[in-house]
């Protein structure tokens, strides 16, 4: 992060602070804030711990704002989880991981691993350790696959879910990669690409956060693609679901690395769930 964009963007970390003492009392989850070397240094006492944390490296907030500058390696992530979701460095494209492999969707919608020393803004992922596989028999839209998840899923907790599937829609988007001076996400997604799949197989891994957690996270169902053949993937705004397996796991706890210069301007009224909305589009992003 240069001199410019920390003088350009003062001000988040209280922010964050402020999102963090909220998100501290959301019933059911631990939330917990890193800096880098701290974020580091507890993967090396994880193995104790066992499942049920998701890791973060900076806040959907931050995204918001326009902090596309990260400080953590892809490298360094893939010490702390198999499965997650986020973007690359400079936003270029929605990232997912899938069996512990780094994909980037461009925003042409082209599919490419990740290079260790890449760096992200945004990032989210566990050491998928899911419960008992679930059958799915479709055809089954966005909201029936909701129902399911309020089924499997304890409300007040995060949710990380994995569906390997055979698709018969799958509305996909991404995002070019940006140049500073950073434009806020909203600008920027006002340019997103979007894209259709049919017919299709692959795996979607994703996260649902509670309502509490909004800010820190996007609340309700987030959820990337990428087709067996890895010849197309996305952020996915709407599906139409044939059939699959699902698995789940629940977590009780969010650990949060905030970057050392990733902040923004204090924002004073604001109304961050329609923002995030907004952002996250479609019917997709509503929890
Ligand atoms: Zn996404």
């Amino acid at each position: 992060v240069t001199d410019h964009d920390r003088s350009a963007n003062h001000g988040l970390l209280s922010l964050a602070d402020h999102q963090l003492a909220t998100a501290a009392h959301a019933p059911g989850v631990t939330v917990r804030r890193l800096d880098a070397a701290g974020f580091h240094d507890e993967v090396l006492s994880s193995g104790a711990r066992g499942p049920g944390v998701a890791e973060q490296t900076s806040t959907i907030e931050a995204l918001l704002h326009g902090a596309y500058e990260g400080d953590v390696t892809f490298a360094e992530l893939a010490r702390h989880g198999d499965l997650g979701l986020g973007t690359v460095q400079h936003l270029d494209g929605e990232m997912l991981l899938v069996d512990g492999e780094f994909l980037q969707v461009r925003a042409d919608g082209t599919v490419h691993p990740i290079p260790p020393e890449t760096r992200t803004p945004f990032a989210v992922l566990c050491r998928f350790r899911p419960d008992a596989a679930h059958t799915l028999a479709g055809p089954m839209g966005w909201p029936a696959l909701q129902a399911l998840l309020d089924d499997h899923g304890e409300p007040h907790l995060v949710q990380a879910l994995r569906i390997d599937a055979h698709l018969a829609r799958v509305e996909l988007r991404s995002v070019p990669s940006q140049t500073p001076p950073y434009p806020p996400l909203i600008e920027v997604v006002a340019h997103q690409r979007s894209w259709q799949a049919t017919d299709v197989r692959g795996t979607l891994v994703g996260f649902r956060f509670p309502g509490q957690l909004e800010g820190l996270e996007v609340a309700g169902l987030h959820v990337h693609f990428v087709s067996d053949d890895r010849t197309v993937g996305g952020h996915v705004t709407d599906l139409e679901l044939i059939s699959g397996t699902l698995w789940v796991q629940q977590l009780d706890e969010l650990h949060v690395e905030v970057p050392d210069g990733v902040d923004v301007e204090p924002s004073g009224a604001r109304d961050l769930g329609a923002t995030i909305r907004s952002v996250e589009g479609g019917r997709a992003g509503r929890g």
